[in-house]
């Protein structure tokens, strides 16, 4: 069974047909049409006319959308959507009125999570987290093949919840003396100097605030004075730079280690544009146990492998046969 995948975007649309092994047949690229949702709405009806005219299928396929938001169900309504024209508003019943019971939306970091269970990082694995680190952070929780869902649509939002042991200094045994202890004991030091920061979303101390990219930033300007774009952080050589490395991963793997804890997923595959840096895994993977209760821990942390298309090609997978 073809599909259409739409990856409804704050600045752009894209769309794409697959066909049922996975191959791109067509796509489609425009502009979202900021501040207007009828106009969203009308923009997004006409991509998946064109892609349904250019399929060469004679019935209407079906149609996926990841969006910048969650859809609440009980209200009808988006909500958190970061393109904020949208919330509030009820895009899913537009868009069946204008194209029928074919359509199927989810939050774009479900999209990507459900991607890269589907047919990157994550296949063959029995579950998989996809967690989004970007301008913000986010995540879904994949079983089967098959989204996790819930009646509040908050399933893989680790982003707001409380950063694990923020202000609690690590008692370290220092019998041994290595250099990571030392850089433990350094980490815990400047950890002590960050101000706990109030989120967006009204709450003190939110994942996001320290590890999403404005986070990391920040957090290297309140301990150094120097405002640098993140990607020169983390290829920076020297001292300072690379202390605010090591806080960063250690923050990151006390905040996965929780996700395991709780879900205990096969893998946990990176998204968003922190994921590209590379330097992350390494120490992330073997922190993880530090951090994962009974001090073991077989899950691994891996890049993705489908880049920015994945969006799209997870809003085509929520009507796999087993998925949605
Ligand atoms: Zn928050």
């Amino acid at each position: 069974m073809k599909r259409i995948g739409i990856d409804l975007g704050g600045t752009k649309i894209q769309g794409i047909v697959l066909a049922e092994e996975g191959r791109v047949l067509a796509t489609r690229r425009a502009a979202t049409p900021a501040d207007s949702y009828p106009g969203t709405v009308a923009a997004i009806v006409r991509m998946v006319a064109e892609l349904d005219s250019g399929s060469g299928e004679t019935t209407d396929l079906p149609v996926g959308i990841g969006t910048p938001g969650i859809w609440m169900p009980e209200r009808g309504a988006m909500k958190n959507c970061n393109s904020t024209w949208l919330n509030g508003q009820p895009l899913l019943t537009d868009l069946e009125h204008a194209l029928g019971p074919r359509v199927r939306i989810a939050n774009d970091a479900d999209c990507f999570a459900l991607s890269e269970a589907v047919s990157g990082t994550g296949r063959g694995h029995a579950s998989v987290f996809g967690v989004i680190l970007g301008t913000g952070v986010g995540g879904g929780f994949v079983v089967g093949g098959r989204l996790m869902s819930g009646p509040n649509g908050l399933s893989g939002e680790w982003g707001h919840t409380p950063l694990a042991y923020l202000g609690l200094h690590e008692e370290l045994e220092m019998s041994a003396g290595s250099e990571l202890d030392r850089r433990h004991e350094q980490a815990n030091a400047l950890e002590s100097q960050l101000a706990v920061r109030t989120c967006y979303c009204g709450r003190p101390g939110c994942v996001e605030t320290y590890l999403s990219g404005p986070g990391w930033r920040q957090t290297h300007r309140e301990l150094w004075g120097d405002d640098v774009p993140t990607e020169t952080i983390a290829k920076r050589r020297d001292e300072r730079s690379e202390q605010t490395f090591f806080l960063y991963s250690r923050m990151l793997a006390r905040s996965l280690a929780q996700i395991v804890n709780v879900v205990d997923p096969s893998v946990i595959v990176l998204g968003g544009g922190l994921s590209k840096v590379q330097a992350l895994y390494q120490p992330v993977n073997e922190m993880l146990a530090r951090y994962v209760f009974s001090g073991e821990c077989d899950t691994q942390v891996k890049a993705p492998k489908l880049g920015a298309e994945s969006g799209v090609l997870g809003a085509a997978q929520l009507w796999r046969e087993d998925g949605g």
